[in-house]
């Protein structure tokens, strides 16, 4: 089976214990304001331009049929992106790696065997195999099959989601996922509309029906100034009777802004700032005052 990814990053100490490989899958179906992997959110292939590193050297001009690149009166390297169908020739031709592709299609046994190249790894400091995304779960038949052949090779395996898809997808990989990385954005369900584009009922059914079955439970709380700041103590009261192993704060920062330009997208957080150390620690405070253990990432 094939799958549609957009990165595997291998070292990774961020998404779960230990020493991991992260499996990045393209395609989301949350539009969170603060999305510092923009190159997630949909599934087709898309193209990265950097200018700055354009030499001129006009190779994508001659190898694109579907006419994107065209200088502009100024002679400014442009691109109409409407008309690209995601071949990515451009960016292979692109020396100077002004034009990344980002999409990759890969096959259950390609992606198995780049996860297992770095089994010592993971065995000698307790970590596995993430598969994050974008929405991992929405490619559920390849996640299933990919996630089982871990499994069945003595790999901890975690999947990090936002919990937004049917419970029978959660279903289907229960048996093989040694931990849920579970992201809560915001406890009122009109705040997690607006910040997110979809409401959060669904998202807490799965969280509730995980917690019944006694999964292990990792949630993960984007901290965002201007956005769910407020959300916390909410966030606090829901999760504290339910079986969460830890809960994880994560603070906003900036990394992904740069990837949206070179997208051809706006950044609605541009003033947004990093939050502070004291913000960051009274939040913890509160998570930890409604029994949960609780953390900074
Ligand atoms: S191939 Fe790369 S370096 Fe050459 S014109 Fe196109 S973007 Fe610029
Ligand atoms: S990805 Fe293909 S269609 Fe899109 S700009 Fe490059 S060559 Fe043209």
């Amino acid at each position: 089976m094939e799958g549609k990814l957009f990165n595997i990053q291998k070292f990774s100490i961020h998404d779960g214990p230990g020493i991991r490989t992260t499996v990045f899958f393209k395609g989301c179906n949350l539009r969170c304001r603060w999305c510092h992997n923009p190159e997630s959110i949909h599934k087709s292939n898309q193209i990265e331009f950097y200018p700055e590193r354009c030499i001129g050297c006009g190779a994508c001009y001659q190898v694109c049929t579907a006419g994107v690149h065209f200088q502009n009166v100024s002679g400014e390297h442009q691109l109409n992106r409407l008309k690209c169908t995601g071949c990515l020739r451009c960016t292979e031709t692109c020396y100077s790696k002004a034009l990344v592709g980002v999409g990759l299609n890969v096959d259950s046994s390609y992606l198995l065997n780049t996860i297992v190249e770095d089994k010592l790894y993971y065995d000698n400091s307790s970590g596995g195999v993430t598969f994050s995304g974008g929405e991992a779960m929405l490619q559920i038949d390849f996640l299933e099959e990919i996630i089982t052949l871990c499994k069945n090779k003595g790999i901890h395996t975690a999947v990090d989601t936002a919990g937004c898809v049917p419970w029978s997808y959660f279903e289907r990989i229960l048996k093989v996922t040694d931990l849920f990385l579970y992201d809560i954005k915001a406890a009122d369900s009109i705040r997690h509309k607006q910040l997110t584009g979809v409401k959060n009922q669904l998202i807490l059914d799965n969280l509730c029906k995980l917690s019944d079955a006694g999964q292990k439970i990792i949630v993960r709380i984007p901290f965002i100034p201007g956005q769910n700041e407020d959300q916390i103590e909410e966030i606090g009261n829901m999760l504290r009777n339910l079986r969460i192993v830890k809960v994880e704060v994560m603070p906003y920062h900036k990394l992904g802004s740069s990837k949206y330009k070179a997208l051809g997208l706006s950044y609605e957080l541009y003033h947004t700032q990093t939050p502070t150390e004291e913000t960051v620690d009274k939040a913890i405070t509160i998570l930890k005052n409604c029994g949960l253990n609780a953390c900074k990432t």
